[in-house]
């Protein structure tokens, strides 16, 4: 990677960042993290630097958007509305999210390719997964101020430094909800699928970076230790939405497992940073419908950093907190 970037002035907003070593990130979500794992490269392009991809990422936006609604909605019943009328709190939330008031009509992310996420399918999924859990047996749970355990912010030391600085790494995220099915906690999340839901894909979902963070979170952040996580999964095709629910187990030693390794993943990030190098991974550029930056890795090295100072940008803090735990 040409070093003609300032790494210390590209992470100069993003308080997740070490000041002693720039490109070292010291706050670790499990985007960042899982990104890490899938390509150094990428990972320096999306987290170090905050560019995105020409393509945008419809599934991401479409997943915030639909977890954004069920939070409305959840705010909503909390405070003491009805089904219907926090149905339409969280539709309403939707539409306004996906509009644009200077252009007059509504945004939504270009794609590479033709997909069924779209600012209609969004709204029908979000009103028909709404209608299916409207009588859910799994309580949120209601926290001491009485708001609702959703969009839960946690942070934590995880048992590891940076070997460079000296630093401390923390552990940082946001869990969906916790509710409870007879008094027993679980964190629950909703994931959304072009295909066809079975066992299949929920098999996925163990061993599973973003679950395996949450899970000790749950486990050494909650007052009650939860018992492992429920996907909701919703499968968006063109002319309908259909639902399936899960339970993942997750024990301590399938948690502590996870912890081990993290330590040897935190090392790597160290050295990159300290080398200032972030090596591509070239086995995982066809991963998940083909990389976003792909234009990018084809160019000549030495003309990357011009094709990159073109993506539009922005800064991935994890420790921008919503709620808290
Ligand atoms: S195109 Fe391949 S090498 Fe380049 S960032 Fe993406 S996964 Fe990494």
């Amino acid at each position: 990677v040409s070093l003609s970037v300032d790494l210390a002035v590209a992470t100069a907003t993003n308080t997740s960042f070490s000041k002693a070593l720039p490109g070292l990130q010291l706050a670790v979500d499990s985007s960042s993290l899982g990104v890490f794992k899938t390509c150094a490269r990428k990972y320096y392009y999306s987290i170090v630097l905050g560019a995105q991809g020409k393509a945008g990422n419809v599934h991401l936006h479409f997943g915030i958007l639909l977890h954004e609604g069920r939070e409305h909605y959840d705010h909503a019943r909390a405070s003491g509305a009805d089904h219907q009328q926090a149905l339409r709190a969280a539709v309403k939330h939707v539409l306004k999210a996906t509009w644009s008031k200077d252009l007059g009509r509504p945004v939504w992310p270009d794609h590479y390719k033709p997909t069924n996420k779209s600012r209609y399918t969004l709204v029908r999924t979000l009103i028909w997964y709404l209608d299916q859990y409207e009588h859910d047996p799994f309580q949120t749970v209601l926290r001491t101020n009485g708001k609702p355990a959703i969009e839960l912010s946690f942070s934590f030391d995880s048992g590891y430094a940076s070997r460079t600085t000296g630093e401390r790494f923390t552990l940082c995220g946001h869990i969906d909800r916790v509710a409870t099915l007879n008094d027993v906690p679980y964190i629950l999340d909703i994931k959304t699928t072009e295909y066809t839901l079975g066992v299949g894909f929920f098999k996925k979902f163990r061993p599973h970076n973003q679950f395996s963070l949450y899970s000790l979170a749950g486990q050494i952040e909650l007052p009650v230790p939860t018992q492992g996580l429920i996907v909701d999964a919703a499968q968006v095709a063109v002319t309908f939405s259909r639902f399936e629910r899960n339970i993942i187990p997750y024990d301590r030693a399938a948690v502590e497992e996870w912890h081990q390794d993290l330590g040897v993943w935190l090392d790597q990030l160290d050295g990159c940073a300290s080398e200032q190098h972030w090596p591509m991974n070239d086995s995982a550029c066809d991963n998940y419908g083909g990389c976003e930056f792909r234009e990018i890795c084809s160019k000549s090295p030495g003309s990357r950093d011009i094709w990159l100072s073109k993506l539009p940008k922005r800064v991935w803090d994890p420790l921008q907190r919503r709620g808290d735990i």
